[in-house]
């Protein structure tokens, strides 16, 4: 057999195979790389569940022409720029590839000014070929509007969930996002409608109190010298059985480490059952250079040096955080479920936005049954 390089448009192709999978991965692509251009709001727009229409709208530091259009090349990043940058990466990207790689699959218009210009840059590319770039008025920022998600690859859209489905993971995920970057006001617009609106605050404990409330317990320590774990989990009678609600962010990157879940999970000990999975999130601050992101093209899971130091020093901190709770099931509990302070647009119920996916069966804690607050709070992420 003859051997070929293969054509960029192709390579492209492969790559967005890894990163672009559903249209949340466009999303959370986009938001990374507004929140790396030191945007403090982000404004996200979807319709048919982003298969039809994805619009990310900052107020970040924009680019200047020719880098909007450098932006689109595969391997064109600003943030590294040598082989040990690798090993001491303080942004979400790195890789260079998101942007061609959503190019590749969609229709994409963008449209980004810098402070020190009077002018925009727009560009319009569709299926990775520029069809057309300008000088245009525009808002200091950038802003990305991609349509038609996978359009010319029929295999990968017809994988596509339907458009509830990926409504339903873009506003879990969404709500998991807000957790890891507390100082970003973000707000989710589902055909046209705004459904998450969360200002800024000042960390993730005080994100995640406006979601999680009532009997909850904290993690806010440092471990190991370096490493600050900071977390708040929610009662072990809001045990999910999956771990989808156990949100573990790394340095700031949400990330979906199996170790970190076992280690909390661990911590909970006896007041979980097998499968049981607690709710909440833990975070992890640590140097850079003790934990490898560059093992997973949606940089979502990592490696830790030490990880068996790590394990241990995340269980026992959670165990010792819990050691405050009596039982599992306190009879205050059971008067007063946990309240929960609804970021979201009054006009839709909870449930809408979070269906239940534990059966009514699954669940020994009759208090839990029936109550929309606690029935949201249950399915926090899942
Ligand atoms: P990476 O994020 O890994 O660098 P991307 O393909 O996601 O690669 O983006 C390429 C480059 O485009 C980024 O390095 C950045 O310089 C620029 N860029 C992308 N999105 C934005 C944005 N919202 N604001 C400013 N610059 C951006
Ligand atoms: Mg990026």
């Amino acid at each position: 057999m003859k051997i070929k390089l293969l054509r960029d448009d192709v390579i492209n192709q492969i790559a967005a195979g890894e990163v672009i999978d559903r249209p949340y991965s466009v999303i959370r692509e986009l938001l990374d790389n507004s929140i790396d251009a030191k945007a403090t709001e982000v404004s996200v727009f979807i319709e048919e569940g982003g298969q039809k229409l994805i619009r990310v709208v900052d107020n970040g530091e924009g680019m200047q022409r020719d880098d909007a259009l450098l932006a689109f090349e595969r391997h064109a990043t600003s943030k590294i720029s040598t082989a040990s940058d690798l090993l001491n990466i303080n942004t979400y990207g790195f890789r260079g590839e998101a942007l061609s790689s959503i190019a590749s699959v969609t229709n994409l218009n963008l449209k980004t000014r810098t402070k020190d210009n009077t002018l925009a840059t727009e560009v319009n590319i569709k299926g990775g070929k520029i069809i057309s770039v300008e000088q245009t008025s525009g808002n200091f920022g950038t802003e990305f509007l991609i349509s038609n998600l996978f359009f010319n690859v029929p295999a990968r859209k017809k994988f596509l969930k339907s458009v509830s489905s990926e409504e339903r993971k873009i506003k879990q995920w969404f709500v998991q996002y807000t957790i890891a970057n507390p100082n970003i006001h973000f707000k989710l617009y589902i055909n046209n409608k705004l459904v998450v609106n969360s200002p800024a605050v000042e960390n993730s404990l005080a994100r995640a109190r406006t979601l999680l409330k009532g009997n909850t317990i904290e993690v806010n320590k440092h471990v190991l010298g370096e490493v600050k774990l900071e977390g708040l989990l929610g009662h072990p009678a809001l045990a999910q059985f999956d771990s989808s609600g156990c949100v573990v962010i790394v340095n700031g990157r949400l990330v979906s480490d199996k170790i970190i879940i076992r280690a909390v999970k661990d911590g909970f000990g006896s007041y979980l059952k097998d499968r049981e999975y607690p709710i909440g999130f833990i975070s992890l601050q640590i140097s850079p250079s003790l934990v490898d992101i560059n093992v997973h093209p949606q940089k979502s899971e990592v490696r830790f040096r030490n990880e068996r130091e790590i394990f241990l020093a995340v269980m026992n901190s959670v165990k010792e955080a819990l050691s405050g709770l009596n039982t599992p099931m306190p009879s205050s509990y059971m008067t007063q479920p946990p309240s929960y302070n609804n970021p979201y647009n009054s006009s839709l119920t909870p449930n809408h936005y979070f269906p239940s996916i534990i059966s009514e069966e699954s669940k020994d804690y009759s208090y839990a049954k029936n109550t929309s607050a606690t029935n949201l709070l249950l399915n926090f992420n899942s």
